[in-house]
């Protein structure tokens, strides 16, 4: 049965999705097209075009895709002026011996596979990162560094749970059984340029492998990125858990994670037979899916997963 299945903010791509997967499509096609439409929409302030910026005002991408039956994997990080990262770590899985590159050798990596460019702040999400600053910093800064320095101490917004959060995951699964795992963002707002989240971190925040299943993840990626979170939900799967006791061991994990910085992570997960399900540690939060037999994708809610 072919199926996909994103966090919330992916609805708006399941359909087109589903469409790759009926027209023969492999589940590695479906999740980057998804992907893209949540990269393109400027409402998404998490993904994309319209992302939230970084502590000094750049949108700095970050995506990964992995294909579970061949386990390769193409990651990019800290990426700018690109609107589709996932398409470009397609390209990396794809065209280099590598799996993962970032800043100015994916930006270049991006021109050569003939990516345009283009700026990706909107005025809406300036405005966000603008007034976001301005209520924290204060003074006049005599240069560029004095400013850097003052502004290091509000890189912790970045880190609020109550702030801006978000990125957008996709598993698919199709007409072979196999299936592929796409994950997408703009990273924490505010953060420190240069900082890369889980999403382009295979193990962290995405993984596939078509024998057992695929996880991927939102939230605080420096918590998923030191429990290797998608891998380890795999991994349960594989040595022989339930999807249900794969993600609420791995869930329970984060729970239980000291961290100064202690912030809500969800995840969504497929197994090797299709079935789907999504955990969050944070509040009351959907996923979405869609299967070959429905027309419209349908939301469903979390299970939350609490001490
Ligand atoms: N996981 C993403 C990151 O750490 C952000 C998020 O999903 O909120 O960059």
């Amino acid at each position: 049965m072919l199926k996909v299945i994103s966090s919330a903010n992916g609805k708006i791509g399941l359909k087109a999705a589903m469409d790759v997967l009926k027209r023969g499509g492999t589940a590695v096609d479906a999740v980057e097209v998804g992907c893209r439409i949540v990269e393109s929409n400027p409402e998404d302030r998490t993904v994309g075009y319209g992302g939230l910026p970084n502590l000094i005002g750049e949108v700095e991408l970050d995506a990964s895709i992995m294909d579970g039956n061949t386990l390769a994997a193409g990651a990019v990080g800290a990426v700018k002026r690109f609107e589709h990262p996932i398409s470009i770590a397609r390209k990396v899985m794809e065209e280099l011996p590598h799996v993962m590159l970032v800043g100015e050798g994916a930006e270049r990596f991006a021109r050569e596979m003939g990516f345009e460019e283009k700026d990706l702040l909107t005025p809406e999400s300036r405005a966000i990162w603008e007034r976001g600053l301005r209520e924290k910093v204060t003074g006049v800064y005599e240069d560029r560094m004095a400013y850097m320095e003052a502004l290091r101490k509000y890189v912790h917004m970045a880190a609020d749970p109550e702030k801006h959060l978000g990125t957008v995951n996709f598993i698919a699964m199709d007409r072979y059984g196999r299936i592929a795992c796409g994950v997408s963002t703009s990273g924490w707002a505010w953060k420190y340029p240069g900082r890369l989240g889980d999403s382009p971190v295979i193990g962290a925040g995405n993984y596939a492998d078509s024998r057992y299943g695929a996880a991927a993840c939102t939230g605080r990626g420096e918590m998923t990125i030191r429990l290797c979170t998608a891998r380890s939900i795999v991994l349960y799967m594989a040595s022989g858990m339930s999807l249900d006791q794969a993600a609420r061991k791995a869930m329970t994990e984060l729970l239980d994670l000291q961290d100064p910085y202690w912030g809500r992570v969800s995840c969504i997960v497929m197994d090797a037979r299709g079935n789907h399900g999504a955990y969050t540690i944070g509040g009351p939060s959907s996923y979405a899916v869609i299967t070959e037999d429905m027309d419209e994708p349908e939301e469903l809610p979390r299970v939350e997963i609490t001490r």
